[in-house]
């Protein structure tokens, strides 16, 4: 197939029909396995009932959440954004990656990327008809590191952008100031854009998330992606979004418009009042998703995984060495039958395979219980 990066089904489909096979523990795609505030379903209702975007929302997005993205952005980060020509709503983060990259790179650009990456950038870049260059993060002392000279290694004359992810999944690293002063730096020194998928944005258990853009010169050559499917726990509305440039925001709703013209019209409304939630709720979100990376990860460990604790993102990676197994697909597709639990395997998000091979990722957002049962079961391998 010369297509390869349609190969196939996702790792996360195939995960969870195994899941819903067996009837095993589904801690393999990432969804929170109890719905978001109760308030922001009531404000979806709300919007349904009153006839709020029941027809086609404009195509940027309706105003409401366009002003709500922008205030979200100035009040956290301190970056201000025109509601109306720097903020686009998409179908999810998935579109808004996908129209980025359908908008930027031309056949043959090279597109970086950390490795492993969120499996949708392989096909995207795909798509568009770029390279994708991988830099490897490696892990070391419990936690994965981004080598800077790799990256700097990596671009050449055909690098049209850097596309970074941070909180990162699958491997829960959060890039500090300095990683991301040196990426910005890299970026200007060669005149790059950069697309980073900030999803994870309110999910940091250590350190703290700190937009690329809010770093110098980088204002004007970032887009930035996020999604309310994370935030606010409904990833079945797929409402998302890009802020960035007039220019660069232009292109992709050009791109976006010829891939679904828009979505999610009543959800739309009720996540322009999710992100005005106060500050308690996503204080709450992070502590509840702490403790809950807690008591997974020290599972885990007893069970004799050896885990990269992560600083955020709900994933928790694991190596499979210490329990004697080398083949995280073997052993991922073995594992509901020997007991009870699906994961996903790390490879999948490699192009070095062997590099991601005896890693396996497990997702903590899951009510308590259930986490204490994968926990119990895990024990027993
Ligand atoms: N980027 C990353 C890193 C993700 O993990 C996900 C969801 N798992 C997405 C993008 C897609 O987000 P959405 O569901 O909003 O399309
Ligand atoms: N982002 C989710 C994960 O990493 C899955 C999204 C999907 O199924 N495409 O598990």
């Amino acid at each position: 197939m010369t297509k390869e990066w349609l190969g196939g089904t996702t790792i996360f489909a195939e995960m969870s029909a195994l899941a819903v096979r067996t009837g095993a523990i589904n801690l393999g795609q990432g969804f929170p396995d109890t719905d978001g505030p109760e308030e922001v379903r009531e404000a979806a209702v709300r919007a349904l009932r009153e006839g709020k975007g029941n027809q086609y929302p404009p195509g940027p997005g309706v105003p409401e959440l366009r002003t709500a993205i922008a205030e979200h952005q100035l009040k956290r980060y301190g970056l201000a954004h025109d509601p109306d020509t720097e903020v686009l709503v998409t179908a999810g983060a998935t579109e808004a990656i996908a129209a980025a990259l359908l908008a930027l790179v031309e056949s043959g650009d090279e597109v970086i990327a950390l490795e492993p990456y969120y499996d949708s950038y392989a096909a995207c870049i795909g798509m568009a008809g770029g390279t994708r260059v991988p830099v490897t993060l490696h892990p070391r002392n419990g936690a994965y590191h981004l080598d800077l000279d790799e990256l700097r290694d990596a671009v050449t004359d055909r690098t049209r952008l850097i596309l970074l992810n941070t909180p990162h999944n699958p491997t829960g690293t959060v890039l500090t100031r300095e990683e991301l002063a040196a990426v910005a730096e890299l970026a200007v020194e060669r005149d790059l854009l950069v697309v980073t998928d900030e999803v994870y944005e309110h999910l940091v258990f250590e350190g703290e998330h700190i937009p690329l853009a809010s770093f110098p010169g980088m204002r004007e050559r970032t887009l930035t992606i996020s999604s309310a499917g994370k935030t606010f726990s409904f990833t079945g509305w797929k409402v998302g979004w890009v802020t960035g440039t007039p220019e660069l925001v232009t292109a992709v709703r050009s791109a976006k418009q010829f891939l679904t013209y828009v979505a999610s019209g009543p959800f739309q409304y009720a996540i322009a009042e999710a992100l005005r939630l106060p500050e308690s709720y996503f204080e709450g979100l992070r502590a509840d998703l702490r403790a809950k990376r807690d008591l997974l990860s020290a599972g885990l460990a007893a069970a004799g995984f050896e885990v990269y604790r992560p600083a955020g993102t709900y994933f928790v990676t694991t190596d499979i060495r210490p329990l004697g197994e080398s083949d995280g697909f073997a052993f991922c597709r073995a594992l509901p039958e020997r007991c009870g639990v699906v994961a996903v395997p790390n490879a999948v998000f490699y192009d070095h395979q062997k590099q991601g091979a005896p890693f396996v990722r497990f997702a903590f957002c899951k009510r308590t219980g259930v986490l204490e049962e994968a926990v119990s079961r895990l024990r027993g391998l």
